[in-house]
């Protein structure tokens, strides 16, 4: 018998919203969807009429949701925001070129700015180069690193006020989760806020407007919506420990739907015990990036493939961070240690 939905009484139900279990018709799916990312957005404060804000766009489901969804609350709540798509360029062929050119479509479909960086322009190495060196066991280490700087000075060079990304409650509980596992405090402090306020010059403030809808409804979002988005999974993807964090949850979510909420209420009520030693933000001698070692991440992972040494921004190198700015040269031992690609 069909199922009427539970919020209009008139339609028929399409849909039994994952997050809540309620059966509901499109029209009301599609509005409790964007009305639960307006009350984040409103109740989070995270943006002010007139900023400008640039939208990570990867061409996936979750960013080009995001970026729909911005479209239309900014219109219907007359935010006041100026709203452009910024892209990074990996240079992972027959992946990310292909996603890119969703992008280029989602920009004609949403007339919205679009740039694009590249990690070739930038770094002067793109990912395929990256892999050819290091392998396929560290490769995200240096995506994700090289990523983050690179929206920001996308960011900068758009000249946007902030940026906004398109996490969504699953993958902040999954980092919960990872966080936890790795006793990586600092981290577990930090992963669950909606925004940074980050005053270090150079970084430009984030926010998470999806962060609390869940991926199976951006998902159904996007296919009752018809949004035009790609899916394939990135060639190099092993990233093996955050996908048994992800399996874990998605077994929590099947016994239990609130799991993924009950996950990040955790993480944002943890509270670390006075006394407990963080790191210190500084910016990096090289570049001045935000860092808490004199070198950022992102130039030591470069200064590591350009010398032929990948092994050494990963794992805990800090006592070379002195040589490498001095432009010493490292000892025959240490530079057969970090040479060595099977790690
Ligand atoms: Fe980069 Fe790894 Fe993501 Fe591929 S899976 S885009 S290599 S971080
Ligand atoms: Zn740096």
């Amino acid at each position: 018998m069909p199922v009427q939905c539970s919020s209009c009484s008139e339609k028929r139900a399409v849909l039994k919203r994952p997050k809540t279990g309620h059966s509901l018709c499109k029209e009301c799916f599609f509005w409790a969807f964007e009305e639960e990312i307006h009350q984040t957005i409103v109740s989070a404060k995270l943006f002010k009429p007139g900023e400008s804000v640039g939208i990570a766009a990867s061409g996936g489901k979750d960013s080009t949701v995001l970026a729909h969804v911005m479209k239309v609350l900014n219109e219907r709540y007359s935010y006041g925001l100026e709203l452009m798509l910024l892209s990074v360029d990996e240079g992972i062929t027959g992946y990310r070129d292909d996603s890119l050119e969703t992008v280029k479509r989602n920009q004609q479909q949403y007339e919205l700015p679009l740039k694009i960086v590249s990690y070739e322009e930038l770094y002067g190495w793109t990912m395929d180069a990256i892999v050819k060196q290091v392998g396929l066991k560290n490769n995200c280490t240096f995506c994700g690193v090289f990523r983050r700087q690179a929206l920001d000075r996308g960011a900068i060079m758009l000249k946007v006020d902030k940026i906004c990304t398109g996490h969504n409650a699953d993958d902040v509980a999954e980092t919960v989760l990872m966080n936890v596992l790795r006793g990586d405090i600092a981290r577990l402090r930090r992963c669950t806020a909606i925004s940074t306020d980050s005053e270090n010059e150079g970084v430009v403030p984030r926010c998470k407007p999806l962060k609390y809808a869940y991926e199976k409804e951006i998902v159904l979002y996007a296919y009752f919506k018809k949004l035009d988005y790609f899916s394939t999974e990135c060639i190099y993807s092993p990233n093996a420990y955050r996908g048994y964090a992800r399996t874990y949850l998605k077994d929590l979510e099947s016994v239990r739907p609130s799991s993924i909420m009950d996950v990040i209420h955790s993480g944002e009520n943890l509270s670390v015990r006075e006394g407990v030693k963080m790191p210190v933000q500084g910016t990096c001698s090289r570049c001045g990036y935000i860092s808490s070692q004199k070198l950022c991440k992102a130039c030591v992972l470069l200064e590591g493939l350009n010398r032929g040494l990948p092994k050494l921004g990963i794992g805990k190198h800090h006592r070379f961070h002195d040589k490498i700015l001095s432009q010493q040269p490292l000892t025959e031992e240490e530079e057969r240690k970090l040479k060595a690609v099977d790690f």
